[in-house]
Formats: C-alpha cells, sequence, structure tokens
C-alpha cells in the first residue's frame, strides 16, 4: 500500500499510525526523540530536526502522502515540504494556528466571539494592556505553549511584574478571563473534496490547565451553543481550505461560545472517538488525507467518558483491566513525570 508520513512522532503520530495501518498504509515517522511513541508503530522512523531541510526532503521523497500530529514546527519547514510532497493539511492552516494574536484576529473576522485581548510586546505593553481589557486576565506566550504551559493569571495590575517576570516575551498576549460555564470542543473532519462531519461535542475538564476528562454527551448549558460553535468551525475549515481533522476550542459563557484557540490536527479531546464514536478523529484524518470518503461520527454508545492518565496515574493501569467498561490506551512513552501525558482510558455506557 501507499506510505503516510508524519511529522511529529508523540502519542497523536501513534493513534494516527494505528488507524493508518488498520487502513492497510504503511507509516513512516519523522521526528527528532531518539524513541518516539509513535515509532513502535510505524514501518519507519527517521530522526531529523524539525527545521533540517535536506533530512525533510529525503523524508517528502520516502512518502506518498505527508501529515503532522504537532504543531511547533516551523511553518516555513513544512511550507518546504509541501513543494515535494502533497501535505495535508496545508502549512497555511499550521501557521494560522500557531500564533494566539493572529488566530483569534482570524477567527474573529469570520463572526466568532473571543475573549477581549491585546497582543503585548513588554512590560508596560502589559500594562496598558490590562488597563484597557481589565482583570482578571491571563498573559499567555503567542506562540509555543500547550498544556497551559506559557500562561500566567492577573488578579489585577499589581500583577504585571511577577506575571511578565514569569512568561513574558516579545511575542505575547494578554486576555481578558472569561467567566465560563463549561469548556467544549468541536472536532470537525473536512474531506479532500471539502465537505466535513462533526463530531459530538465533548466537555472537556481541565485542572491545572492539563485535560483530564472529556465526556459525552455534553450536558445542555454546552449542548444549546454546540450549533453556533460548529457553524463558526465550519467556516474556519472552509476559509484554510483544511483537510484533515481540526479542533477549535470553546468556553460556553453566558453570551455564547466564546473561542479560546484552536489545533490544526487530531486532539486530546478526540480520543473518546477510538471507542466512542462509529469512526475516529484518527481514522477520519487518515481518510482525508489519503482523499478517502469520511466515516460517521456518531456516538457508539450512549455515554462516553474519557480520562487521561497524568504523570504518575498511569501506574495505575491494573485497575482500569479490571473494568469491563473501559479501554485502556499507554502511550509507551519512557519516563513517567508529572504533568505528562502517559495514556488515557475511554469508558462506554449503554
Ligand atoms: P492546550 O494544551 O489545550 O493546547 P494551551 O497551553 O494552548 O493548552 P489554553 O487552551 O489557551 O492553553 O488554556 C488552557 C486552559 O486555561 C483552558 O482550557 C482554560 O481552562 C484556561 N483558560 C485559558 N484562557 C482562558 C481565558 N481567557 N479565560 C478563562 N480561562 C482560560
Ligand atoms: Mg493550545
Ligand atoms: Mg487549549
Amino acid at each position: 500500500g501507499a506510505t503516510i508520513g508524519i511529522v511529529g512522532g508523540g502519542q497523536l503520530g501513534r493513534m494516527l499510525a494505528i488507524a493508518a495501518a488498520n487502513l492497510g498504509y504503511r507509516v513512516h515517522i519523522y521526528a527528532p526523540d531518539e524513541a518516539p511513541p509513535a515509532g513502535d508503530v510505524a514501518a519507519e522512523v527517521t530522526r531529523g530536526a524539525y527545521d533540517d531541510l535536506e533530512a525533510l526532503g529525503r523524508f517528502a521523497k520516502a512518502v506518498d502522502v505527508a501529515t503532522f500530529e504537532f504543531e511547533n514546527v516551523d511553518a516555513g519547514a513544512l511550507a518546504f515540504l509541501a513543494e515535494h510532497v502533497r501535505l495535508s493539511p496545508n502549512p497555511e492552516a499550521l501557521a494560522k494556528g500557531q500564533e494566539r494574536v493572529g488566530e483569534k484576529e482570524f477567527v474573529a473576522s469570520l463572526g466568532g466571539r473571543t475573549a477581549p485581548f491585546r497582543a503585548v510586546e513588554s512590560l508596560s505593553g502589559l500594562q496598558a494592556a490590562i488597563a484597557e481589557v481589565g482583570a482578571p486576565g491571563i498573559l499567555k506566550t503567542a506562540r509555543f505553549g500547550y498544556d497551559g504551559k506559557g500562561q500566567a493569571r492577573l488578579a489585577g495590575p499589581a500583577d504585571c511584574e511577577t506575571a511578565w517576570e514569569e512568561v513574558g516575551q516579545t511575542s505575547s498576549i494578554y486576555e481578558g478571563f472569561v467567566d465560563f460555564e463549561a469548556e467544549f470542543s468541536i472536532l470537525i473532519a473536512r474531506g479532500a473534496d471539502g465537505k466535513s462531519l462533526i463530531y459530538p461535542a465533548p466537555h472537556n475538564e481541565h485542572e491545572d490547565g492539563i485535560l483530564a476528562r472529556s465526556t459525552l454527551p455534553a450536558g445542555p448549558v454546552i449542548a444549546d451553543q454546540v450549533e453556533e460553535a460548529a457553524a463558526l468551525a465550519v467556516k474556519v475549515a472552509d476559509a484554510l481550505d483544511y483537510v484533515g481533522l481540526l479542533t477549535l476550542e470553546f468556553f460556553a459563557s453566558a453570551e455564547g461560545p466564546v473561542f479560546n484557540e484552536m489545533a490544526p490536527r487530531v486532539h486530546n479531546s478526540g480520543h473518546w472517538t477510538i471507542e466512542g464514536a462509529r469512526t475516529s478523529q484518527f481514522e477520519n484524518h487518515i481518510r482525508a488525507v489519503c482523499g478517502l470518503p469520511l466515516g460517521d461520527v456518531s456516538l457508539s454508545a450512549a455515554r462516553v467518558e474519557m480520562r487521561n492518565l497524568i504523570g504518575d496515574a498511569v501506574n495505575h493501569w491494573q485497575d482500569v483491566l479490571s473494568d469491563p467498561a473501559a479501554h485502556l490506551h499507554i502511550y509507551g512513552k519512557g519516563e513517567v513525570r508529572p504533568g505528562r501525558k502517559m495514556g488515557h482510558v475511554t469508558r462506554l455506557f449503554a
């Protein structure tokens, strides 16, 4: 069969590779790590830096289509890759999701609601932003943040200096704190033919800035806001001419859905789809990238719950095996570290 190249070798790449193998494809991983979790289940691994154009060029020649599972790759390097092999989603979509200010402006231009925000480049810029936007709020690095890293919360102007010392960078964003009732995400799969399907929206609960749990179906607070959020997601995906699985995170607020950020890739809040949806986010991403028709995204059980196994929690995997409703996923990452996503458990309920 054909070979799919995946840039990035983490657990997302691992689950994409498994889905690809089920459809008869070979997978070739490109990652800088010595033993990437995705490498265990791939036919081939090229070890290379994300900005090593020569190695990327060789990788491009060795695969039939390419995609990525890691968005903190230099968009220029992926644009180079796209000159040598068909890359989905396109590198422009990746670039849009890499920088929080441009991303929010883009989504706002399509009619999306965002937290009030200002681009911040210095401590005095932060002080000006908090004066205009108000407090409480969050200072975030505009690029490369994940799992709540690179963020500092501010209760008021007095916190500016500490926050700036903690995470301030020349490209940062200050956001007003959204008074939300719950968080959810829209997982949208868009095929090469431009048709898209939207998964039932999970209710996402975070602990310490890290996703802890996704549950479906979401309760009424979220359910009432999904239609508006989904319509926005279609606009975003169409505007980017997106092919693959795209994720948008939202806050359900009294004013309606507030867009937080997007990820141009399969997403942790979609892991439940492996057993909990008729077609997983990983399979639909592979289908889209390979130009195949998309599969049914509806729930395969009445109720679904996904919990992350973060840090030490993975050591309790034996308890999971005795629960007949539970499906255990362990990512094969070596070292257990606090805050590190080591695996997840999905439970299906009739
Ligand atoms: P991810 O791992 O999802 O990529 P991230 O590091 O990019 O995370 P965000 O998604 O921006 O960070 O923020 C992490 C969490 O912090 C959010 O899910 C939400 O719980 C909280 N948060 C972020 N921004 C705001 C905001 N403006 N108002 C209220 N809560 C927020
Ligand atoms: Mg993020
Ligand atoms: Mg997020």
